[in-house]
């Protein structure tokens, strides 16, 4: 099953188009895309069962966020071993968590701004709950899971690593510094959930490419190791890491400049186009 936040309307997406979620439950589930998540088990039977009705042609370029306001945000550093050693850092025993704070979000076909400094892109698949999760088992954590997307978590490093402690979440969390979408992709579509092969390009130049079967923790690990700390619910969203090729890993460094346009892309999810502007 593939999703999308149409223009702020949640949609089924059919091989000839769009089904209004809203409109083809007759109004019993909401069209807002985030509450749907919150009752994510009722909407997938309701989905399972529906035998298809008026679908609409819709406009990929009014594409939002699939999960546009989580109640929380995890990211996750140092989850691919290429990536750690670009870092120069060692493979962590156990995920390195932070937050990119929600007011981030945008969605897949944004123009972000960047603010002074250097802004840097990471790759990333994104999860998104449809479950809440407390102390749960790596082996019952997928049942969880509501679907997979990609996001960019953009990175203003100079204010990511400053000394004393590096504070990763103030410097990722600049308006539209969590592009995620276009399509919210339910686990059961991938072929193999757990080894999806995703990366980006800028200006046409492929800066990044690989497959999360490399992460360090998987993905269900993360939801364990996250729940066995904080109740995580339905609709949240977590950033699992990014593969190496960033910018600042670079000889000469490249970080984002306006006027760069930046596709991020994944096997089985599909593309999104964000393009970079001075912030006003
Ligand atoms: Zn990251």
């Amino acid at each position: 099953m593939r999703i999308v936040n149409a223009a702020g309307r949640a949609g089924l997406l059919a091989d000839d188009g769009l089904v209004d979620v809203e409109s083809a439950s007759k109004g019993a589930f909401s069209a807002d895309p985030q509450a749907l998540l919150a009752r994510w088990d009722d909407f997938r039977s309701w989905a399972a069962a529906y035998d298809g009705g008026a679908t609409a042609p819709y406009d990929e370029e009014r594409l939002e966020a699939p999960a546009p306001r989580p109640r929380q945000v995890f990211a996750i550093g140092l989850n691919y071993r290429d990536h750690a050693a670009e870092s120069g850092m060692d493979l962590p025993d156990t995920p390195v968590v932070f937050t990119k704070f929600p007011a981030s979000i945008t969605g897949p076909s944004a123009v972000v701004g960047l603010p002074p400094g250097t802004v840097d892109f990471e790759t990333e698949l994104v999860v998104v709950l449809g479950r809440d999760a407390h102390r749960t088992p790596a082996a019952h954590a997928w049942d969880h899971v509501a679907g997979l997307t990609i996001g960019q978590d953009l990175s203003e490093r100079q204010l990511q690593l400053k000394p004393p402690a590096p504070q990763f979440s103030l410097g990722k969390s600049y308006p539209g510094f969590a592009p995620m979408g276009p399509v919210l992709v339910t686990p059961d579509e991938f072929a193999d959930r757990d080894d999806v092969v995703l990366g980006c390009r800028l200006n046409g130049e492929e800066m990044q490419k690989s497959r999360t079967g490399d992460m360090v923790f998987s993905v269900a690990e993360l939801i364990a190791y996250l729940s066995a700390v904080v109740p995580l619910h339905a609709g949240d969203v977590i950033f699992t890491g990014t593969p190496a090729g960033i910018g600042m890993a670079r000889t000469p460094a490249r970080f984002l400049r306006p006027g760069d346009e930046l596709v991020t892309f994944a096997e089985g999810i599909g593309s999104m186009r964000t393009t970079f502007v001075t912030a006003p």
